[in-house]
């Protein structure tokens, strides 16, 4: 039923903190080149955040819609800055396709990643070619849909999406940034990946793993 995957989906976000906290140092120094340097702190403030409404939520008895409601309001919240608003963004879109009620088929689950990028695309304006998280999202979306749609198992689509969106993370660093803080410093952004690019593809790696398990 939808508690399941509510505890299901609690689970892998304690798995995101888990990575984040592990990356944080790192993703600062990635976003210290071309911005402000808080993209690892904003992370784990807004993952931990999540968390803990999650958790909140289920006490209450809460099914996977509405615990994913609450843990992207506290994304939001808890992490301040531009990626935090369109991680929790992402997460409150993908609740709003899934139900309070039932359980979620692999295409309901490959549908709500898809409206989570969706959201990001719409909330955020960023182009491909930007440098922001929608370089590696975008493409991650598109292999997503297509593998899903040719093989239907989640698991094999969402791999493959992962292993997409890693790479074009690593492509970012080709481009200069027009967006965000990083606009004023583009310049000094070439030669280094988009934090937000680098962050979207790990966590995605570790939801693909996870599922593999
Ligand atoms: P802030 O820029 O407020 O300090 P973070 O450092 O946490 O926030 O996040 C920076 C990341 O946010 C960038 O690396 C980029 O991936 C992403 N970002 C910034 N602006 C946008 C946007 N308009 N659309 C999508 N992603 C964006
Ligand atoms: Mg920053
Ligand atoms: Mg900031």
């Amino acid at each position: 039923d939808s508690r399941q995957l509510g505890v299901g989906i609690q689970h892998i976000l304690e798995l995101f903190e888990q990575n984040l906290r592990a990356h944080e140092e790192e993703l600062g120094h990635i976003d210290a080149i071309a911005g402000d340097g808080d993209h690892g702190q904003g992370m784990v403030l807004g993952s931990s955040g999540a968390v803990h409404a999650g958790r909140k939520a289920l006490e209450r008895g809460a099914g996977a819609r509405t615990l994913l409601v609450h843990a992207g309001t506290a994304w939001a919240e808890s992490a301040g800055g531009t990626s935090g608003a369109l991680w929790g963004a992402a997460l409150t879109a993908a609740g709003g396709v899934l139900s309070d009620e039932a359980d979620a088929d692999p295409a309901t689950k490959t549908r709500a990643l898809l409206a989570a990028v969706d959201a990001l695309q719409r909330l955020g304006g960023a182009q491909p070619g930007d440098k922001t998280m929608i370089d590696a999202a975008a493409p991650f979306a598109q292999t997503l849909e297509k593998e899903f749609n040719r093989c239907g198992d989640l698991f094999t689509s969402l791999s493959a999406a992962a292993v997409t969106a890693k790479a074009a993370a690593e492509r970012t660093a080709e481009l200069t940034a027009r967006l965000g803080r990083a606009r004023v410093l583009g310049e000094k952004s070439l030669g280094t990946p988009d934090p937000g690019a680098i962050s979207f593809a790990m966590l995605m790696e570790a939801l693909a793993n996870h599922l593999g398990q």
